[in-house]
């Protein structure tokens, strides 16, 4: 996608829009299955939160990928972007058992990430295969927010409880047909995850009759040019290997599942807003932008950066700005960033918007979510229309009379 592209786009759909980049998906679903071409069977399941229009899952469906969901609303949204239930799993957290059996009903593969709700399902459903997803407690990533594998962490259960939940399959006599793990996101270091998958076939050891063995994700993608990312060939070439081992020793084969979001989603989205009014202030320059963290909010919740390139005036000079939302509280996206001279009315587009930033987005200070667009074989197809009034009072009821004496 040019800047020219990207302000035909912003033009013709006017802003705040979400502008995906069908190439860089496919190049990064691509990059993923090479990487682990050693590995017999591969299969590659898209974590539905990153990114959930419907447009994008049947795009990534359609390259050969399933589908990872965390609620049954997803599994729902797979269903309708095309997919077959068998090709999607359910990993959810802490969710009732009622959502459990309903998404099981449907045909999905569970996922079960705790002792209580294994055993009353297990009890229930003896003949449903189940998945257990494990934590290795190893810390993977710097931010607290999105490691999930430590020893606070509220996912998986320990591996420090396998012989809890040895029992609990042997007294029910389910059937466990897969291991997972999700250590969190952005994987550093490869020794890390591969000390974590040995954790998990050690624990797989104890299942005689696996279908698969599932890694999750968290591989870490570069927010700005000289970022640490995965190597994921790297990873792919000594997993593969160790894999293929495994599947030896235990006798039979096995899938490698992988579920990334971000991976495949994060650099091929731009979030692309219009300046509304630039403010000198006696220490900083302002740009204040037709958006907020209601429409993305990863730099006020987690404090990642995103990279901002003026693309109206991309050869410009280049200026410290700090870039700010609308939102009638603190709501800075970035502060003193060297961004080519900017004027009111320019478009910005922020960088790594496909992952975790549309679905996060919300109406706060009762504004509309953005418009999306998929950018596939060089033409801008709209997948999801703005928001209008009609949307924000949806599902309102006013009150039926007034109480004036
Ligand atoms: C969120 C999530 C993922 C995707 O993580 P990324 O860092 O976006 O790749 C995968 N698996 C599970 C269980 C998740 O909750």
């Amino acid at each position: 996608m040019t800047h020219q592209n990207l302000l035909d786009i912003a033009q013709e759909y006017g802003s705040p829009v979400y502008v995906y980049d069908a190439a860089k998906i496919e190049s990064q679903y691509q990059r993923l299955t090479d990487a682990f071409k050693g590995v017999d069977h591969l299969r590659v399941n898209y974590a539905v939160k990153a990114l959930s229009n419907l447009a994008v899952l049947q795009f990534i469906h359609d390259l050969g990928a399933g589908l990872d969901t965390v609620s049954i609303q997803e599994v729902r949204l797979g269903i309708a972007a095309g997919v077959d239930p068998s090709q999607i799993m359910f990993t959810p957290n802490g969710v009732s058992l009622d959502e459990l059996e309903a998404v099981a009903k449907m045909g999905v593969q569970i996922n079960i990430d705790n002792l209580s709700i294994l055993e009353q399902f297990g009890t229930r459903h003896p003949k449903t295969p189940v998945c257990v997803r494990i934590n290795p407690h190893v810390m993977a990533g710097g931010n607290t927010n999105i490691s999930v594998g430590h020893i606070d962490s509220k996912f998986g259960i320990s591996i420090h409880q396998i012989p809890h939940l040895l029992r609990i399959v042997e007294n029910t006599g389910m059937h466990i047909n897969g291991i997972h793990m999700h250590t969190g996101s952005d994987i550093l270091d490869i020794d890390v995850f591969l000390h974590a998958a040995e954790i998990l076939f050690d624990t797989a050891k104890n299942f005689k009759n696996l279908d698969f063995l599932d890694f999750g994700s968290g591989f870490k993608v570069p927010y700005k040019p000289g970022d640490i990312e995965t190597h994921i060939e790297e990873l792919g070439s000594k997993l593969s290997e160790r894999f293929n081992d495994f599947q030896k020793s235990y006798g039979k084969e096995l899938t490698l599942v992988f579920e990334p979001g971000k991976f495949l989603v994060s650099e091929a989205g731009k979030f692309l807003v219009s300046v509304n009014v630039i403010k000198q202030t006696t220490s900083t320059v302002f740009a204040q932008v037709d958006s907020g963290f209601n429409h993305l909010i990863r730099p006020m919740f987690y404090g990642s950066r995103h990279e901002i390139k003026n693309i109206s005036n991309p050869e410009g000079r280049e200026r410290f700005y700090s870039v700010v939302g609308y939102i009638c509280e603190t709501d800075t996206f970035a502060t003193n960033r060297r961004i080519a001279e900017i004027a009111e009315g320019d478009i910005l587009a922020f960088s790594n918007a496909g992952a975790y930033c549309f679905s996060m987005a919300s109406n706060y200070n009762s504004r509309y979510r953005p418009a999306e667009v998929l950018f596939i074989d060089g033409e801008a197809q709209l997948i999801r229309e703005r928001e209008t009034f009609d949307d924000l009072l949806k599902h309102q009821i006013p009150l039926k009379k007034t109480v004036k004496a």
